[in-house]
């Protein structure tokens, strides 16, 4: 059976406990490798690996050096394309139609985007008069802040690890990344990229293992971490937080979501509809940006949810190899459990169920998957737990509106404001609305579309600071203020 080893200091190592646990493929429930689970002595060699490699040649590289290696890790990810793309679809169950154009390309995108970034953006710089006349000059640098903790989710296993070691490479820190218990395999087979392309050994390392009294809490516990970027549940950004708070670190938490689409009567509805398929149904509902309620104004809501039950029922389950397939399994039978118990709850609360609401069919070979059924359900009050709490499936409840400020009220009711989706061709309407969302990020017609420059990330409960273009620069480095007295 494949084992998955730790990465550090350059080189694949065991646990020295010895435990391990399995990685299993949700798609058929089958054991896939063995992976080894780090304890703190292996968090800390790792720790020990990146405060060192800080120091060594990776600290003196200038810009442009630093840059060339993380284009040739960009490349290494292209080259070894068919690997990853295995790799991430054994681990997730998503289809390879999906992981093709979003995971893997997304994942090679990120070391390019932020090494180009790094070289071209300026610091401040201020004139001061003095009372001798002299005068003095300010300017800024930015240095990189250390050795980066990063903690990653499931959902998008490459892609959201290397949003994160992406940026905080180019600006010259070195990282341990604790990816998902469920997902290892493509932040492992990384190690093997960052070597081929030249990156000096502890630049980057890799611990596996869970969160809660194992490698997720004895890296954000560890004293010699700088900062700690965490993708994943609010409840577990808490936890960060509290981790990071003993030694006064600093954390960028992107969180959970509970997204609002708003289709107005005046939108495209063919556009309106694609979307909000691709928004509640995309990797079988397991996207932060998700939309798990939509509002619908009422002269077309009865139009709305029979054409969206219409593409819900039309989505094409299979395994990742299937390339009919464009809706996959969720990434655990755990995972399975929580969405399920949701489906119950929206039946126990008297949701009419549009479609879906159960476990689909498979053929023998995926009985043992971690599937469901797309789902769709209106007819709950405002207050309910299907319609209040993060779900994260695939599935979502509709509800007719009738004013704009209704529309902006019911989007803004919960704790949360990650991202939104509105529909409509009245473009004074769309800048309108859009501005009095409470989210870091509102799509107008059309989701998920991202330019790699601008900001991204949570407010309110879903998360705090933005990553992206030059704002990851205000997480991973230093700003410092130089003063010369002239
Ligand atoms: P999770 O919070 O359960 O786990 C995320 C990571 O944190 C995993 O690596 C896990 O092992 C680790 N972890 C868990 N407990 C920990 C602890 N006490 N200390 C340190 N590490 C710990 O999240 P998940 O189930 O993997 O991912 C799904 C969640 O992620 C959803 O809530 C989703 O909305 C969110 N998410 C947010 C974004 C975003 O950009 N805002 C993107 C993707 C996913």
């Amino acid at each position: 059976m494949k084992e998955i080893k730790h990465f550090i200091n350059g080189e694949y190592v065991g646990s020295a406990s010895g435990k391990l646990f399995d990685n299993v493929n949700p798609a058929n429930g089958q054991v896939i490798a063995r992976i080894h689970e780090a304890g703190e002595t292996e968090v800390d060699a790792a720790v020990k690996a990146a405060r060192a490699a800080l120091k060594g040649p990776w600290g003196k590289m200038t810009v442009a050096e630093r840059t060339e290696i993380l284009h040739r890790v960009a490349d290494g990810i292209t080259a070894r394309f068919d690997e990853f793309l295995e790799a991430e679809c054994l681990d997730t169950g998503k289809p390879k139609s999906l992981a093709s154009h979003i995971d893997i390309p997304r994942g090679a995108a990120n070391f390019k985007v932020f090494a180009d970034l790094i070289k071209n953006v300026a610091t401040e710089a201020f004139e001061m008069a003095t009372p001798d006349g002299a005068g003095a000059l300010n300017y800024g640098v930015r240095r990189p802040k250390g050795v980066i903790g990063v903690i990653s989710p499931w959902n998008l296993p490459l892609l959201l690890m290397t949003w994160k070691v992406g940026p905080a490479l180019a600006c010259g820190n070195t990282v341990v990344v604790k990816p998902s218990e469920e997902t290892p395999t493509t932040t492992a087979l990384l190690g093997e990229v960052m070597n081929a392309a030249g990156v000096p050994a502890g630049v980057y390392n890799v611990v596996h293992g869970f969160g809660g009294n194992s490698a997720g809490a004895f890296l954000t516990a560890h004293p010699d971490v700088d900062a700690i970027t965490f993708t994943g549940e609010t409840g577990t950004g808490e936890t960060i937080m509290r981790a990071a708070a003993k030694g006064v670190r600093q954390v960028s938490l992107e969180l959970g979501g509970k997204n609002a689409g708003i289709v107005f009567a005046d939108c495209d509805m063919d556009k309106a509809i694609e979307g909000t398929l691709r928004s509640a149904f995309a990797n079988c509902g397991q996207v932060c940006l998700g939309t798990e309620r939509v509002y619908v104004e009422r002269p077309i809501f009865d139009e709305f949810v029979a054409r969206l039950k219409a593409g819900a029922e039309a989505l094409k389950i299979g395994e990742p190899n299937d390339p009919s397939a464009n809706f996959g399994s969720l990434v655990s039978h755990k995972h399975r459990e929580k969405v399920l118990s949701y489906y119950q709850k929206a039946k126990d609360e008297g949701a009419t169920i549009v479609t879906g609401g159960g476990v689909p069919e498979m053929s023998a070979h995926l009985a043992g998957g971690a599937w469901v059924q797309p789902t769709i359900w209106t007819g709950l009050p405002d207050d309910s737990a299907v319609v209040t709490e993060e779900i994260f499936g695939p599935c979502c409840h509709i509800r007719p509106f009738d004013t704009e400020e209704e529309a902006i009220e019911l989007a803004n009711s919960l704790p949360y404001g990650l991202a939104s989706a509105i529909w409509t061709e009245n473009s004074s309407r769309a800048h309108r609305v859009a501005g009095q969302i409470e989210a870091g990020i509102v799509w107008v017609n059309s989701w998920f579309l991202r330019d790699l420059r601008t900001a991204f990330g949570g407010s309110k409960q879903s998360g705090i600071g933005r990553e992206g273009g030059v704002h990851s620069l205000e997480f991973y480095t230093e700003l410092k203020n130089i003063c010369v007295k002239l």
